[in-house]
């Protein structure tokens, strides 16, 4: 499988073109970024609706939003939601009242170690309104009476996600999933939505050995309806990702699966390891984004979260310091680089046998030296061919003759390919 490069500026002119819209987990902005998926890919939308149980959970009513503000005492408007998404508390509820600084401030949300940055709040589940601000403009709000209006809605609805099956050879699947909720918030799910749609692109003009699932779903409620949903889907799930934090400066952390050593976490801290660059790998823990929920243990998939900075640890996280200023082209196509290599080692960790198994073939008379002839480094490519028929006992896949011999992965899948057209080895499916 040979992927495209350049998809570093796709992925970031995407992100451009969803960054203005006032996304949550449910209303017109999640179905608007939707539609905008649809138009690179074909993907299903469902609408679950409000009421229904996942789980332990009930599909919320639907919000959304048309206009919010906040008039101080002089008449002017001095918090606009037009002029930043982040302004309101997500979910905010209607209201048009008139109140003093004190009762407004219960209501007023900042950040006084980051006294620049707006906050990025939300109350799904406990009906409440509120705005957001920078505290050094809290801190100058003169005493006196303010006009609030916040012209939202919360009615019976629906919640909305985006599906797309790619079949494969195998009915194992693949799984990549995305939040989609996060309004505004430029590394904090869109640079994971963009990464996954042109991942997902890449894969639909292949023939791939596995099948692929993309879910493009709001946070937590959105993997609990799939879940709770899709049960009959969930045993053909091998393995799965969920992407987010992708296009900061930050290196590399993979947090495992719940397992811990399922092939996805082994490929991808082989991948990690032989990439020349910082990186850290953490034990599963549980909190973070929606492998928390697909690694709860009644389901207890292969699933890990692939981020550059971590989780919670980048001083703009979730504040409107996650602009498109924070995420870059060039670190997109580094994570989407990772990405590949991933889907491309699983698609290649194949288990064989052999079919000479008692002591070794004679390689010179079936012309193995002539296959490999010509090549830099024959040493290497004959050690590879040992190795490989030494441990092609149908117990062990390449990446782990790559782990135990120290010969890259890539060559040892090269050497795969003419052993088998020589009959020396057979896939074991
Ligand atoms: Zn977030």
């Amino acid at each position: 499988m040979e992927f495209n490069s350049g998809t570093g500026d796709l992925i970031y002119s995407f992100a451009e073109k969803l960054y203005p819209i006032c996304r949550s987990i449910t209303g017109d902005g999640l179905r608007q970024t939707l539609k905008i998926l649809q138009s690179e890919l074909p993907l299903v939308l469902h609408e679950v609706p409000t009421g229904t149980p996942v789980l332990d959970w009930t599909i919320p009513k639907e919000w959304n939003i048309k206009e919010a503000w906040v008039k101080g005492p002089n008449g002017d408007k001095i918090i606009d939601f037009r002029n930043h998404n982040l302004h309101i508390l997500n979910y905010s509820i209607p209201v048009h009242a008139q109140m003093d600084l004190q009762e407004l401030k219960k209501h007023l949300f900042s950040l006084p170690e980051q006294p620049d940055l707006i906050p990025y709040r939300t109350s799904y589940y406990k009906e409440n309104w509120g705005f957001c601000l920078a505290h050094r403009q809290l801190e100058q709000l003169p005493d006196g009476t303010y006009e609030v209006f916040i012209d939202s809605s919360l009615k019976k609805g629906s919640l909305t996600y985006g599906e797309l099956f790619i079949p494969g050879k195998l009915r194992e699947e693949i799984l990549f999933s995305a939040h989609v909720c996060h309004p505004s918030l430029a590394n904090d799910n869109l640079s994971g939505i963009g990464l996954l749609t042109q991942l997902a692109k890449q894969l639909l003009e292949k023939n791939n050995r596995y099948s692929f699932r993309f879910l493009f779903i709001p946070g937590t409620i959105g993997s609990i309806a799939w879940l709770a949903l899709n049960e009959e889907k969930i045993k053909n799930i091998k393995a799965g990702l969920v992407a987010s934090l992708l296009g900061d400066s930050g290196s590399f952390t993979y947090k495992k699966s719940r397992r811990g050593d399922t092939e996805i976490d082994r490929i991808v801290s082989y991948v990690l390891s032989h990439s020349n660059k910082p990186y850290s790998i953490k034990d599963f823990f549980p909190y973070g984004y929606d492998e928390r929920q697909f690694c709860s243990p009644g389901f207890n998939l292969a699933v890990g979260n692939l981020t550059r900075s971590q989780f919670g640890e980048y001083p703009e996280y979730h504040t409107s310091g996650d602009n498109l200023d924070l995420i870059q082209p060039i670190f997109l196509e580094e994570s989407f680089q990772l990405f590949e290599k991933v889907v491309k080692c699983m698609d290649q960790n194949k288990y064989y046998r052999n079919l000479q198994p008692k002591g070794e073939p004679q390689l010179g008379k079936r012309g193995l030296y002539e296959a490999i002839g010509g090549q830099s480094d024959q040493k290497q490519l004959q050690l590879a061919m040992l190795w490989i028929l030494n441990m092609a006992d149908g117990q062990h896949s390449l990446l782990d003759i790559a782990i135990q011999s120290g010969i890259a992965f890539d060559l040892l899948h090269k050497i795969s390919q003419i052993l088998e057209k020589k009959e020396l080895i057979e896939e074991i499916p």
